[in-house]
């Protein structure tokens, strides 16, 4: 993983193959994509403090895990330091480094895993999890001013799937498999956990659980919250363990407790997760909707049908404008034909062009299942004015969804900020919060006197209702530091969601990134409850401080205190 940026050294993403994508960012940011203005430092002009590491403290942690597997490498610091969201890249990116971990270990199973928190709480240092490190809620930081030594524990090697019970559905799996190591070890036996959050690729099982993740097949298979049947946790009283039955009423959840605890609660070691078998056919499938208001209202009527498609996904006219702009150069017969196609829709359906909406829906299954899936879903479809598109944009899709993450760090070498903001609400208030939140983007732009683009897709949905997924980018002013003018967008958008009775994210956690609207999110009581939890289990702070709610003794006495 870069440590300024998203993704392997190497891979990078470009408009070169792109022809449209040029032409429509500089329409609609006023950006002129040839020029990099702003590449990160060089690793080597970084100014890295001094570890930290008392020899006593040291000495039981190498006793706990073995020598080589105690790091003090700059490198290993800086990359263990922060997550991937907007405010940790353009902070490493500069240098700004903030308070680097002092210390990495690596832990291979969970009784150094133990030995290792004993360690750590002997000596009153800070233990904070590391699992990929793409969390986008800045949930791995230690707080700017900690005093202590922090330690960061690298989940990567332990990442085992330790045995399937193949008749109860379940895995035993080590909390640090990423996900292609584990679909790896699955699928040699047949089986998928069947969960691919875009980040996939590196981020991992224990990450997923501390916080709450959903993946792209999360209709079918549920997030990772309705996967995890069992939890084994590290905590500072001993092992927690929750047994894998299908349900239980043994009063509030432990195992919930866990999920999304971002690391206050203890280290995870190990989660029994539902497997299925690897289907048969997977087929994606491209729809195009005439209007955002009839695209909502399908997705909401195939989920009240009997229907049970893998992926509902639809983006708004914005957010189609830009899948379109980032196609590769057309064959000649795909211009024929997309042009043909275009004359059809406008013609004979009469679609405004500029205001149609795209949307993939998944089927998955045994041939017979997914024919009459696709059947139930297409009447919908056309119930709602839509049509379908066929296959081809579905595939390129699913192919190139692992590699659109790249595109923050290829405007940020641009000089422009650009980032998402994910919610979950009912769908009586989908319509008004996706216009409440528009709106107030673009009110941040316009207050901001920046040209800025928003758009939106709708994913995952539910019974009651759907996950609203906003992407926004900004050239900024050049008035201002670049992070004061996103957090002027960023929060207007984040308001408007706990405004209009949505939740401060659905999948991303709340890390310190959103933890300032979790108050509006689940009320006053909620936050004491959560902080008598973390405060209980973790008297001392010394579990990554400072994530979710502040509490334990980093928290600076208030007025009121
Ligand atoms: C480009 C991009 C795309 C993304 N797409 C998605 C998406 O589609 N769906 C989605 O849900 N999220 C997505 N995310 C967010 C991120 O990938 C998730 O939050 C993911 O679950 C984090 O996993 P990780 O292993 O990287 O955890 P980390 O970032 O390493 O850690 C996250 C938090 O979990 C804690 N933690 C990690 N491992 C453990 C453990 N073993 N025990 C206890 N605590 C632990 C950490 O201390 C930290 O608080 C995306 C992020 C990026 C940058």
């Amino acid at each position: 993983m870069k440590w300024w940026g998203w993704g392997d050294e190497g891979v990078s993403f470009t408009h070169a193959d792109k022809p449209a994508l040029a032409p429509f960012i500089k329409r609609h940011l006023g950006l002129d994509v040839e020029r990099e203005t702003t590449r990160p430092v060089a690793f080597d002009d970084l100014r890295i403090p001094e570890p930290s590491v008392a020899p006593d403290l040291r000495a039981a942690l190498e006793a706990a895990v073995g020598g080589e597997r105690v790091s003090t490498d700059p490198l290993d610091r800086v990359l263990h330091a922060r997550g991937k969201c907007l405010r940790d890249l353009v902070r490493h990116r500069r240098g700004d480094l903030g308070r680097l971990p002092d210390v990495v270990v690596r832990p291979r199973e969970e009784g150094e895993v133990g030995a290792l928190m004993r360690a750590a709480l002997d000596a009153d240092a800070v233990l904070i999890p590391f699992g990929g490190g793409t969390n986008i809620s800045g949930s791995l930081e230690a707080p700017e001013a900690e005093e202590r030594t922090v330690i960061s524990v690298d989940m990567g090697l332990m990442d085992g799937v330790l045995d399937i019970d193949e008749e109860s559905r379940l895995a035993r799996v080590q909390a640090g498999a990423l996900g292609p190591r584990l679909e790896q070890q699955l699928n040699a036996r047949g089986w998928t956990l069947g969960h691919f959050p875009d980040s996939f690729t590196h981020s991992t099982l224990g990450g997923w659980i501390a916080t709450r993740s959903s993946g792209m097949q999360s209709d079918k298979y549920g997030d990772v919250a309705d996967l995890t049947r069992a939890v084994r946790v590290v905590t500072p009283a001993g092992v927690l363990t929750t047994r894998p039955v299908p349900h239980t009423s043994t009063g509030p959840s432990v195992r919930e407790m866990v999920l999304g605890s971002e690391g206050r609660l203890g280290i995870i070691t190990e989660a029994t997760v539902h497997v299925h078998r690897v289907p048969d056919t997977r087929v994606i499938l491209g729809y195009l909707f005439p209007s955002w208001s009839e695209a909502l209202a399908a997705m909401r009527e195939i989920a009240e049908s009997e229907a049970t498609p893998s992926v509902t996904r639809v983006s708004d006219q914005w957010e189609t404008q830009f899948s379109f702009a980032t196609r590769k150069d057309p064959s000649l017969l795909d211009r024929l034909k997309s042009r043909a196609l275009q004359e059809y829709l406008r013609r004979r359906r009469g679609f405004d062009l500029e205001a149609m909406c795209l949307s993939f829906i998944g089927y998955e299954g045994s041939k017979e299942h997914v024919a009459a899936q696709r059947k139930l879903v297409g009447q919908i479809v056309s119930r709602h004015g839509g049509l379908s598109v066929g296959k081809s944009p579905g595939e390129l899709y699913d192919q190139k969804k692992f590699d659109t993450p790249y595109i923050r760090d290829y405007l940020l070498d641009r000089g422009a900020p650009g980032d998402v903001s994910e919610t979950s609400a009912p769908w009586s208030t989908l319509g008004t919060l996706y216009d409440n939140v528009t709106a107030a983007a673009r009110k941040a732009f316009d207050d901001l006197g920046v040209r800025g683009y928003v758009m939106c897709h709708l994913s995952h949905s539910y019974h009651a209702g759907a996950c609203l997924y906003f992407t926004f980018a900004f050239k900024p002013s050049g008035q201002r530091d670049v992070l004061e003018e996103y957090d002027v967008v960023k929060v207007a958008i984040q308001q408007t969601f706990v405004d209009t009775g949505a939740t401060l994210s659905h999948h991303h956690a709340v890390g310190t990134e959103h933890a300032q609207w979790l108050e509006e999110d689940i009320s006053g009581p909620g936050v004491a409850m959560l902080k008598a939890l973390f405060d209980g289990v973790d008297p001392g702070a010394n579990l990554n401080p400072g994530k979710i709610v502040s509490s334990g003794r980093n928290v600076a006495p208030t007025e009121a205190d």
